[in-house]
This record gives C-alpha cells, sequence and structure tokens, in this order.
C-alpha cells in the first residue's frame, strides 16, 4: 500500500483550527519520508530517540523544527541541545537541570514541557500532576536560564472510551490552567498544551490542545 503523505497532510490540515500547530511524528521512518512532508509544506516535525533526531536533522533542511517527543536519558541530551526547538517529556527536575547544563553549553535556552502522566497504563511517563505542583512549588526551576518551561505534554489512555481520553485531556487542561496562573501570570511563557495523537486529536483539541503530535496518520503504520 502506498502511502499519500502529502494528502494525508492536507487532509488533517483542513480539521485543525487556526493555532493549532500539528508536529509530523516521523520516528522510525526514513529521511525521504520526512522530504515528502518537509515538500508539501510542513516544518514541524516530532521523534522519539536522540540519536535518530540527531542522524536527521545532519540529513534535512536546516529550517526544519525539531520536536523531542519521547523518554530522554541524562546522557543522550547532547545530541539534540544545540538544535533541538522544543522537548516535550520532561518527567523529573533532574532531567531539566542536566537539560539546562547542555543549553548552557550550547549558549541557548531550551524550551521544555513537562510531561503529565493522566492515562491508566502504568508504562507511559511522567509527574502526576501532584507531582508537578509540588516540583513547582519548590521554586528550583526558577534558577534555571538556559531551560524555559513553556507547557504541558500528555498522552491519553489507549482506550476506545473516548469519554474515558476526553475526561483525561480535560483534567490536564484544568492542571494547565493552574499552573499558569500560579506560576507564570507575570509572562506569556506557558502557552502550549501538547495533547493529541492520530486515534484521539480531535478530542484532544476541543479540550484545549495547541499542538498534536500526528504519525501514523501522516506516514502510515510503523
Ligand atoms: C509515537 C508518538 C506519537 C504519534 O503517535 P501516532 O499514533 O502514530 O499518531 C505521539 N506522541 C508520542 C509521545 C509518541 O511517542
Amino acid at each position: 500500500m502506498k502511502v499519500d503523505i502529502k494528502n494525508n497532510l492536507e487532509r488533517i490540515k483542513a480539521t485543525l483550527p487556526d493555532g493549532v500547530t500539528l508536529i509530523a511524528v516521523s520516528k522510525y521512518h526514513p529521511v525521504e519520508a520526512i522530504e515528502a512532508a518537509y515538500s508539501a509544506g510542513q516544518r514541524h516535525f516530532g521523534e522519539s530517540k536522540a540519536q535518530e533526531l540527531r542522524s536527521k536533522q545532519q540529513q534535512l533542511p536546516h529550517d526544519i523544527q525539531w520536536h523531542f517527543i519521547g523518554h530522554l536519558q541524562s546522557n543522550k541530551i547532547k545530541y539534540i541541545a544545540p538544535f533541538v526547538h522544543l522537548i516535550h517529556s520532561i518527567d523529573n527536575f533532574k532531567l531539566l537541570q542536566e537539560i539546562d547544563k547542555q543549553g548552557a553549553k550550547a549558549n541557548r535556552t531550551i524550551p521544555c514541557l513537562l510531561q503529565i502522566h493522566i492515562a491508566q497504563e502504568e508504562t507511559k511517563f511522567g509527574f502526576t500532576p501532584e507531582e508537578c505542583l509540588s516540583m513547582l512549588q519548590q521554586g528550583a526551576w526558577r534558577q534555571l536560564h538556559n531551560t524555559r518551561i513553556k507547557g504541558l505534554m500528555c498522552m491519553a489512555s489507549n482506550t476506545d472510551d473516548t469519554q474515558q481520553i476526553a475526561q483525561e485531556f480535560k483534567k490536564v487542561k484544568e492542571l494547565f490552567d493552574t499552573i499558569r496562573s500560579e506560576f507564570f501570570h507575570e509572562s506569556n511563557d506557558f502557552d502550549i498544551l501538547s495533547a493529541g495523537m492520530s486515534d484521539d486529536y480531535m478530542t484532544a483539541i476541543e479540550n484545549g490542545s495547541t499542538h498534536v503530535r500526528i504519525g501514523s496518520d501522516i506516514f502510515g503504520p510503523r
């Protein structure tokens, strides 16, 4: 089966409201697939492995905005720190500190999202809402000048129960609003909610998502 990447992108983009950013999740797909999406005008791409991301970044046009969406190990940050546009997957404070160090080495400020664990599966990563609030209350993040906390990311449960999925996205949106008013009211820095994948992005958008991460709907199965 031949996947029509350009057609898929156009079909999806036609359903997205203004102001929602589409991240094409290209993990495990070859450079040629990304080039096809790039030719169709796509500029935001998401990857989940640091070395794979770096290798693709080196081979592809430099105006691509690369999003890191996978679980990030401290010793791999260096591969992406010089160029990554947004890291979606901060799941503990230590990781944020390590990214800050690599940001300083690369002489830049790296935008980051805090990943919230909201799904039923234990296997997924992220702060619980309580852990996230407590980390922010402790305040040490305010001393980090080479990272910037830009918002939240989440993945809903892997289920057909759309009510359940909508509930989870709602909870994260409430947490997002709380955090914004408690910790970021003096700036407009906290403005990204990254929720929604191929199977649930419309539900995510209905619940306040600003960035959707879509892989298989664009590139086909992995
Ligand atoms: C793989 C992945 C996606 C894309 O999933 P699809 O179901 O293929 O759209 C989105 N977000 C994260 C964190 C992922 O790992």
